[in-house]
């Protein structure tokens, strides 16, 4: 039988009207009631009273003594109250509006009640009571699962089909999981997992219930993505790149500085992918400022080596003008031909980098988004990088990889994102890390002041510049706005050019022209404006080195992965760093994120404070959707099972009894049904 296609009009008690109501939880056939899992349990074993926690829920026995009083306030409210003595101890229970029970309660009588608890008071306001000797048996030491409802829906009534569909058809439910991995992991049956899910016995039964379930959901969601991957590899071939490692070797040698452990490691297991004729799709990782253009640089030369054009996408303009210019430098006295195309270029200069593309008369190709647009074809495209990859969206990511015969795929981010989180998103690529900084990189030190200091800010600023240093000044806005009263760029300009005068100031906001934006940038550079009042256009990926100083101005504005992106300007270069966040914010969460500013510089424990005020759900904001919606794992408490089962999965896909094996069949259907349904979705 199968459950999924059972609907739950066939569990008795159940008709068209309640099937709609169900359907409005997004429960639709059997299989979806059973996977309907508790969020809590409302716990029913009789607490010890010495132990009980304040404004905590339990359950208490005792024997009443004294007469119930009832006081009214007005003709509806009521409050009843009564004395219990619980393990020698006088508590007093209390009732609202439940005046008819007091007929009930009779002195010398022993009785049940659950409620939460005044630790203080010793007294419990009671939401259940259970009177006669048999109603406390049956409900005492139970777990009693408590479902996200809605107002068609209540929790009991739920409880109660649950409880007859798992009579009906609980028998059906088939294993999905090998006996070889239920063995290995002592994990339980299928079936038996799904009941105690919902109706555990006891509280470690229910663990052992949740500890099956939520390997199986993970194994199931990691195999699938190897199985994507697989697909995707053996389908479509790669390019086995031909290397010369002797002229490669040489380039490497002859940069203005030796690469760190992390990079050279992250270039070879780069290079061996491009050596492998399956294709490369991998994350490449690293912290802001751990030197990711330049492992982008080797890969682009030795795919040129063998060969073939490279592209580099990047999500801004300023950004590719950045990379344009650094990659000529590094790329042009090798002979390679290192053209741009961005979206703001003139339709001539356009035309004519693409036709350059087209005829292969460019070996590198740096640009935004303009990269993908369909008229763009290349001659023969082995490499596509993509830096700061958060920034694209999910598709985006596949557009590019088409426009050759199937590419290698680099993926560039600084977003440290938790391992858990890299797994998940990004579960169907090879991520390498860089997980070191350059030699002789000082931390960034970071201050939080208040916006009466302003003053003391700019002094700050002018005795840098005074000492060659340069500096960013990110503002939230662009122009004056009536709504919102924030710091914009326009007006912080005008006053910090004033008065700071005779340094020179430049502004730079995303209304520009790619023109102006360029001269902006070009003139900072080349430190002829000292100080650069922005807008968040040089949130990533901006490189100058000189610049030593980052203040942002209402930085409570910001989240904090955006504050590690802007704080990662600086600290780019041997000279010690300073970021000062002007904010007086207005919500506790802002305080919070002030403070990890402060405390830390470590992107991945930022990430991971991140996480925390934020919850995963949130955790990729709009732009980089993908991270799954599990029922019952929970990714930062099951962490360690996602790593076993993601190994798990990684195995099995790769051996042969998937197919060979009988106790296989299970997940060798989800798999091919996976296949057909994925091939008419993408
Ligand atoms: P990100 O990883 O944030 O993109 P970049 O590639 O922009 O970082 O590098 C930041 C700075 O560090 C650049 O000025 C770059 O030249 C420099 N850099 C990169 N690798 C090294 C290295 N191995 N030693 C010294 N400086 C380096
Ligand atoms: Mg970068």
């Amino acid at each position: 039988m199968n459950l999924d296609a059972t609907a739950v009009t066939e569990v008795e008690g159940v008709g068209s009207k309640r099937a709609k109501d169900l359907a409005s939880l997004g429960i639709h056939s059997v299989a979806d009631l059973f996977a309907y899992f508790p969020y809590r349990y409302e716990d029913f074993r009789l607490a010890d009273l010495t132990e009980a926690a304040h404004d905590e829920k339990i359950t208490l026995q005792g024997t009443l003594f004294g007469t119930p009083s009832t006081r009214w306030y007005g003709k509806k409210k009521s409050r009843l109250t009564c004395r219990m003595q619980v393990q020698g101890v006088t508590v007093s229970l209390v009732w609202f509006n439940q005046h008819f029970l007091k007929n009930k309660l009779m002195p010398g009588q022993t009785i049940t009640v659950h409620g939460k608890w005044d630790a203080h008071r010793l007294q419990m306001n009671v939401e259940r009571v259970f009177l006669s000797a048999e109603e406390q048996q049956r409900q005492i030491g139970r777990l009693e699962p408590v479902y996200s409802v809605n107002a068609s829906v209540t929790v009991s009534w739920l409880r109660k089909t649950i409880a007859q569909a798992f009579r009906q058809f609980g028998g059906e439910i088939q294993e999905c999981l090998p006996q070889a991995l239920l063995t290995r992991y002592k994990l339980m049956e299928r079936a038996r997992a799904m009941m105690l899910l919902h109706f555990p016995k006891g509280w470690e039964e229910g663990r052992q219930a949740r500890r099956r379930m939520v390997y199986e959901e993970l194994f199931l969601y990691e195999l699938k993505l190897m199985w994507r991957r697989r697909l995707e590899k053996t389908e479509t071939a790669g390019i086995a790149h031909s290397i010369d490692h002797q002229r490669l070797d040489a380039f490497i040698a002859d940069l203005p500085f030796p690469l760190t452990a992390a990079q050279r490691r992250v270039v070879d297991e780069i290079l061996m992918d491009m050596e492998e004729p399956e294709r490369m799709i991998r994350l490449l990782q690293g912290d802001v400022g751990s030197g990711k253009t330049v492992v982008a640089a080797i890969a682009l030369y030795a795919n040129h080596l063998g060969g073939y054009q490279g592209a580099l996408m990047v999500p801004t303009e300023i950004l590719a003008e950045q990379h344009l210019h650094s990659l000529k430098g590094l790329l042009e006295p090798r002979g390679l031909r290192v053209i741009g195309l961005t979206g703001g270029m003139k339709a001539k200069e356009r035309r004519e980098a693409m036709g350059q593309l087209q005829m292969g008369l460019a070996d590198v190709v740096v640009g935004t988004h303009a990269l993908i647009q369909e008229a763009v074809t290349y001659r023969n495209l082995g490499l596509v990088i993509t830096d700061e990859q958060h920034r694209f969206g999910v598709k985006q990511r596949g557009l590019l990889r088409e426009k050759g015969q199937n590419p290698d795929v680099l993926y560039m981010t600084a977003t440290p994102i938790p391992r858990t989180m890299a797994i998940t998103a990004y579960g169907d690529m090879d991520v390498s890390t860089i997980d070191e900084l350059p030699a002789g990189r000082l931390p960034v030190e970071t201050y939080w002041v208040k916006q009466d200091v302003w003053p003391r800010v700019i002094q700050f600023i002018q005795k840098q510049c005074q000492e060659k240093r340069q500096a960013y000044v990110i503002c939230p806005l662009i122009e004056e706005s009536e709504k919102v009263d924030l710091q914009n760029a326009q007006s912080v300009f005008e006053e910090i050019a004033q008065e700071l005068a005779p340094t020179r100031v430049g502004l730079l906001h995303g209304k520009m022209a790619a023109a102006e934006k360029d001269e902006v940038m070009r003139s900072y550079a080349a430190n002829e404006v000292q100080v650069l009042v922005s807008t968040t256009v040089v949130e990533v990926g901006v490189n100058v080195p000189n610049a030593t100083v980052m203040v942002v101005y209402d930085a409570d504005r910001f989240g904090l992965a955006q504050l590690h992106q802007l704080r990662g300007r600086v600290g780019r270069g041997s000279g010690a760093s300073t970021c000062i966040l002007v904010a007086n914010p207005a919500s506790e969460t802002g305080v919070e994120r002030m403070r990890v500013m402060t405390e830390t510089t470590d992107g991945f424990e930022i990430a991971r404070r991140d996480l925390e005020l934020r919850g995963p759900g949130d955790f990729f904001g709009v732009r980089q959707s993908g991270t799954p919606e599990f029922k019952v794992a929970d990714l930062m408490e099951d962490q360690k099972v996602l790593e076993v089962a993601r190994a798990d999965a990684q195995l099995l896909v790769k051996s042969d009894v998937l197919w060979e094996k009988e106790e296989y069949t299970p997940l060798r259907r989800w798999l091919q049904a996976f296949e057909n349904a994925a091939s008419i979705v993408d």
